[in-house]
């Protein structure tokens, strides 16, 4: 089994300067692929296991211009449409007003990624890249000045890092050795075996937790959530950090008797759980579904009223939790 430096794995992002992943300033590395299929995901791009294509109509420069797709997929999946407008707040590559662009049928493409190659604009672009450990690791030793004056690090999310297990525990290790504080944003869907390995390198786990009763959960997210229950009284059992993190979903998990539930749950963790934050839904990802292949309806709700986050936010806190809301 391979676990060093040149280790490969899918990886969609890697964003420097985030605030939200765990202490001071960091770096997150985000990896493809996982295992659940949360109809609210702000990432749907992460989802998938493999390379995708990205289409993106806004960045088009138009067929008159380039048309530089046109003829080029082996599928023949790409065709020239018709003049539309591209975007009304002006924010297209060709400055607004009506442009002829192309159309992408996702029943044909197999993403092969030969149009994104040809696309000067970056309108047809890929969403994931092969890469080692290494290459990662080059990357974010750039950002230490960063970390060491904020008290930062690198945090590994996804989609479900564990998912990629060979890789992320080669990742972790490295960032250990090169002397790097580390946070692993997951899931917690994997066997205890995997999660385990991770404990020596991972100086803090941010823990997805999205509902307590089991069949909500099957049904939402379309995994059992008994292995996530299971991690996560592992790891406190062990002695991790943890900051434990809620999505708040209307009309999934955003109930009182629900919040209480999950109040129970986390509580019994003990110190292990220094923070929850609570997450409240945002329509994010809502707009990233058009650039990739179609997967049934789109997830939308409203946001959650203010007042009502602070509600539940008190009912967490009468576990004796402390609570931040993001
Ligand atoms: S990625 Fe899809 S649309 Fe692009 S060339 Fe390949 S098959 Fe055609
Ligand atoms: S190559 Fe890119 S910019 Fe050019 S027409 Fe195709 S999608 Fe538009």
């Amino acid at each position: 089994m391979d676990r060093g430096p040149s280790t490969v794995g899918t990886v969609y992002d890697i964003q420097g300067f985030s605030v939200q992943d765990g202490p001071g300033i960091r770096t997150t590395v985000f990896l493809k692929g996982c295992p659940l299929r949360c109809p609210w995901c702000h990432s749907p791009e992460s989802q998938r296991f493999h390379i995708q294509l990205s289409w993106q109509r806004s960045k088009c420069v138009g067929t008159q211009e380039c048309g530089l797709c046109l003829d080029r997929c082996p599928k023949s999946a790409i065709s020239a449409a018709g003049s539309e407008p591209v975007d009304p707040a002006g924010n297209d590559a060709a400055g607004g007003g009506a442009v002829a662009t192309i159309d992408v049928d996702w029943s044909r493409c197999d993403d092969c990624g030969v149009c994104a190659e040809v696309c000067p604009a970056g309108a047809l672009s890929m969403w994931g890249k092969r890469q080692t450990v290494q290459e990662v690791l080059e990357r974010v030793v750039k950002d230490r000045p960063f970390f060491e004056r904020s008290g930062g690090g690198v945090t590994i999310s996804g989609g479900e890092p564990l998912s990629q297990a060979d890789f992320t525990l080669a990742l972790l290790a490295a960032l250990k050795q090169a002397g790097l504080h580390t946070a692993l944003d997951t899931t917690g869907y994997a066997p205890w075996a995997v999660v385990e390995e991770t404990l020596p390198y991972t100086d803090l786990y941010l823990l997805d937790l999205k509902a307590v009763d089991p069949d909500a959960h099957r049904a939402a997210t379309g995994v059992d959530n008994a292995p996530i229950f299971e991690s996560a009284r592992a790891l406190a059992a062990r002695g991790a950090r943890m900051q434990v993190r809620i999505p708040l979903i209307p009309r999934f998990n955003d109930g009182r008797e629900t919040v209480q539930e999950m109040g129970r749950f986390v509580s019994s963790l003990g110190p292990a759980v220094t923070v929850v934050q609570l997450l409240p839904y945002h329509a994010m990802g809502v707009s990233k579904w058009d650039r990739i292949r179609p997967q049934g309806p789109v997830f939308e709700a409203q946001t959650i009223p203010e007042d009502r986050v602070a509600g539940l936010k008190a009912v967490l806190e009468q576990w004796g939790l402390s609570v931040q809301v993001h």
